[in-house]
């Protein structure tokens, strides 16, 4: 190749590859990098798959380096390069017209039918954080006024407090919906008594056929007096499920017919079907835009941040609002955030816990914020992905790696790192000189303060030393390969048998192995070995053998095995057992 010896254009390369990488965290892209080279070097135009192959090269080398290595060139040789990151936190846009109220309040309203998951992340974190921008107000109302369908469960109440916990949002106040039946209760019989709602008796076939024709049902027609007894009907159980439902008035020419008289409260037989806090008190029980529309005036909601799908929700509930002389909240309506390859529907979760098929909320196959914690995703990483995305009103398709990505630039400076071997088999090394080898493993490579992990490596007879290394790199080990024990030293295959390689000494510097670019591999002393299980994201179970430092670890710890991952500590007992992160 013509420039093979150009080293002015592998260092060219070389920048551009290491700063790729380290705004792609840790993986340089070659194909990005092809059309910036040839803008700077227009010579190369027509060696275009020459330079390629070059690149390709160079990003190999780059991305072998991990990220903090990376980093930690980029800083000495180009500086400059780095500066903007910090300065681009991004900040929420401001709320409308937040001038105009003396305290911002938001709220989060989950029905307490499921623990939560990533699809209530947008919703939670927005609110809590404009609450907190603004010096606000962020409230908590459990929405469980469904004792039939979306039933909800005492459990249910209580994770989702921890939920907000964990991530960061701090609940100023607390309602819970099933407790404000007679305020709603109230409400309802105020708008009867002023003509604005009635008790309609039409079967829903009835009822639809007169509202796509733009019509009256016969019970909107009766007097306010008689729709009051009606109503009081209903509370004294005159009537049962499905026979009565309260509308509340709207134009009936409006072009939506969902919106037309819309459902207000209906009868649940709590006899069969029991809510979990106050049992059969109640057989007259609110929908939706009632109790939420009423709600978040009487919480003095000022902003309501929520997904588009409730954009006809808002104008259902404005009917009400206008017939009790109320103004409507700021209401913004983003889009819907989609993580692909997640499962957040709340009934195929329920039901795949109900058949075994998940082992719990927190199986770490699921989007739920039990098992994103038991993974060692962190909140950090979830609030900072969703104030990123920030209240679009456009779908917005992320994906896992996405969440990591966000993950990994924070772990990759708070963890410490760890030797783990997955599938352990023996590495037994020869001809080693006859001394005491002391290692210090650092736990964090550019943060030494942190302290280092310790191990005295002394040959038996004076010449053999035995390692566990993983089944992958024995089996990328052929004969006369050499490999770097990270750290350490460097061997040179002899043989291979199905459970035991061995291999010769070669030497100790790096230095000595560094141009021939040879792999750098994790290892254990024989007797330093402390076996680990790794449940993976699919819930699989990877075996081996962790260092014995790891001995000390803490449950609740995240750390980093090298080349392997990001995993949490679950526990450290006769076993270490650890959930996968990420790469
Ligand atoms: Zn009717």
């Amino acid at each position: 190749m013509a420039f093979e010896n150009d080293t002015e254009l592998k260092e060219l390369i070389r920048k551009a590859a290491l700063l790729n990488a380290v705004s792609h965290d840790g993986k340089a892209q070659a194909g990005a990098m092809v059309g910036k080279i040839l803008g700077e070097r227009q010579d190369l135009r027509t060696k275009v798959k020459e330079l390629s192959s070059i690149i390709n090269t160079v990003v190999n080398e780059v991305n072998s380096l991990s990220l903090a290595e990376q980093k930690a060139i980029v800083e000495k040789n180009w500086p400059e390069t780095q500066k903007k990151e910090k300065a681009e936190e991004k900040r929420l846009s401001p709320l409308p017209n937040a001038d105009k109220y003396s305290q911002i309040v938001t709220r989060f309203s989950p029905n307490p039918d499921c623990v939560l998951h990533l699809g209530s992340a947008r919703a939670i974190i927005l609110s809590h954080e404009y609450a907190r921008m603004y010096n606000g107000k962020f409230i908590l109302r459990f929405e469980d006024t469904d004792p039939k369908v979306k039933r909800p469960s005492l459990i249910f109440y209580d994770s989702i407090r921890q939920d907000l916990k964990w991530l960061g949002c701090k609940v100023d106040e607390e309602y819970i919906q099933s407790d404000r039946l007679p305020i709603y209760y109230d409400y309802t019989e105020r708008l009867i008594r002023d003509g604005n709602a009635y008790v309609c008796e039409c079967s829903p076939e009835e009822f639809r056929k007169k509202t796509l024709a733009k019509e009256p049902c016969s019970c909107r027609l009766l007097s306010a007096a008689e729709n009051l007894e009606r109503w009081n009907r209903m509370l004294s159980g005159g009537y049962t499920e499905g026979q009565a439902v309260v509308r509340v008035k709207t134009e009936l020419e409006h072009p939506n017919p969902a919106v037309r008289d819309w459902p207000a409260l209906r009868i649940i037989d709590t006899k069969k079907y029991p809510h979990p806090r106050v049992g059969s008190k109640y057989i007259v029980w609110p929908l939706y835009n009632l109790a939420a529309g009423l709600d978040d005036h009487l919480m003095g909601i000022t902003h309501i941040i929520r997904g588009k799908e409730h954009y006809t929700n808002m104008v259902r509930q404005k009917y009400m609002y206008e017939h009790l002389g109320w103004k409507y909240p700021e209401a913004i309506h983003y889009g819907r955030l989609k993580i692909t390859g997640a499962s957040l529907s709340k009934s195929k979760i329920i039901q795949g816990i109900k058949e075994g098929v998940y082992t719990g909320f927190d199986d770490p196959r699921l989007g739920t914020f039990a098992a994103l914690r038991k993974r060692g995703i962190t909140p950090e990483a979830i609030k900072k992905m969703i104030i990123d995305v920030g209240t679009k009103s456009n779908d917005v398709t992320l994906s896992w790696e996405n969440l990591y990505s966000y993950n990994r630039k924070i772990l990759d400076a708070a963890s410490n790192r760890y030797f783990f071997v997955p599938e352990s088999v023996v590495l037994k090394v020869l001809d080693v000189p006859p001394r005491s080898f002391h290692v210090m493993l650092p736990l964090h490579p550019d943060q030494p303060d942190r302290g280092f992990r310790e191990y005295l490596i002394n040959p038996e007879d004076q010449k053999t030393v035995t390692f566990w290394i993983s089944r992958k790199d024995a089996e990328a080990l052929e004969p006369e390969k050499v490999v770097r024990l990270m750290e350490l030293f460097n061997v040179k295959t002899v043989s291979k048998t199905g459970n035991q390689v061995t291999a010769v000494f070669v030497s100790e510097s790096y230095e000595d192995v560094r141009k021939i670019k040879v792999q750098l591999i994790q290892w254990i002393p024989k007797g330093e070995k402390f076996p680990c299980q790794v449940v993976m994201p699919d819930a699989s179970v990877t075996e081996g053998y962790a260092e014995s430092a790891c001995k000390k670890l803490k449950s609740d710890a995240i750390i980093q095995f090298e080349r392997f991952g990001f995993t949490r500590i679950a526990e450290v007992n006769q076993k270490l057992i650890a959930y996968y992160a990420h790469k």
